[in-house]
Order: C-alpha cells, then structure tokens, then sequence
C-alpha cells in the first residue's frame, strides 16, 4: 500500500530512563499472559534513544509503498498506509503524567529525520499518534511542533 502517514509516538516511560529495543519487542511481542501484548510485530519502524541515536527495530527499503514486512502496529486501522517512530520517554517520573520528555538530543534527532522525511516524502502527512487515537502519545503537539521547525504540510 502507498504510505500515507508517519506518525509520531512515545514509549509512554518515565523522564530519563532508556529503553531499549529489547524492551519494546518483549511489551509488544511477547504472548498475552507472559507480560505482551501478543503481537506479531513491534509498533515501531525506528526508535530514538536519549541521546538523539536511532535504532533500526523493523527493516524498510525506504521507498514510497508500505510492504507486508515493513509493516508496524503502531496505531490500529493505520498500520498498512504508516510508518511509525518512537522516542524513548512521554511521562513524568510518575509513569503515568504525559509530559513531553523530549531531550534536546531527541528534539534534534527528530527534527533532522522528519526533515529528511518530508524531503523525500512530500505528500506523506506526518502526525502525532493522538491525531487518530484518544491517546496523549506522543504527548507533544507534533503539529505545532512542524511549523517551529519549519515543516509545512
Ligand atoms: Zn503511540
């Protein structure tokens, strides 16, 4: 299917604790009943880590079409038409306040790769996870987050 969306996502983890990409395979991957949720796939084509480096969890050709194998389930009725990336944080040191944890290494890793993103991808529409869910993640306003950096889509 042609891409139609990236969308943006956090781990919904507290401030400045990392996650690695083990981490997030076990939540999504392992079976229900054993502490996953079962699937078959991770949510997340990329992850970017604390201090602004992306980690390659799914593999993607980076062409304009969304193969069966490159798919991610990072937001249910999207997953065949999205990409989706993830930064490690999105709550307080609580666990559970949404907040916007970003590191300045993260805001800047995130910007260089929507940047170069949107470049490539220009009629692909990038958004936050909460612009198709009732969910705070990624507990940023990506859309006025675009235009600060100069993304108009
Ligand atoms: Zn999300």
């Amino acid at each position: 299917m042609r891409l139609k969306y990236l969308v943006i996502h956090c781990t919904a983890t507290p401030e400045g604790r990392e996650v690695s990409s083990a981490d997030i395979r076990h939540w999504h991957t392992d079976p229900v009943g054993k502490g996953g949720r079962g699937w078959k796939q991770v949510g997340y084509t990329d992850l970017i880590h604390l201090d602004g480096s992306v980690e390659r969890m799914v593999g993607n050709n980076e062409d304009a079409n969304v193969d069966p194998w490159e798919i991610t389930n990072g937001a249910k009725g999207y997953n065949s038409v999205s990409r989706h990336i993830v930064y490690a944080g999105g709550t307080a040191r609580d666990g559970k306040t949404s907040k916007d944890t970003r590191t300045a290494e993260q805001k800047k890793a995130l910007e260089r790769y929507v940047k170069d993103f949107h470049r490539r991808f220009p009629s692909v529409r990038i958004i936050g996870h909460n612009e198709v869910s009732s969910k705070a993640c990624p507990c940023f306003d990506v859309q006025a987050w675009l235009m600060d950096i100069g993304i108009r889509q």
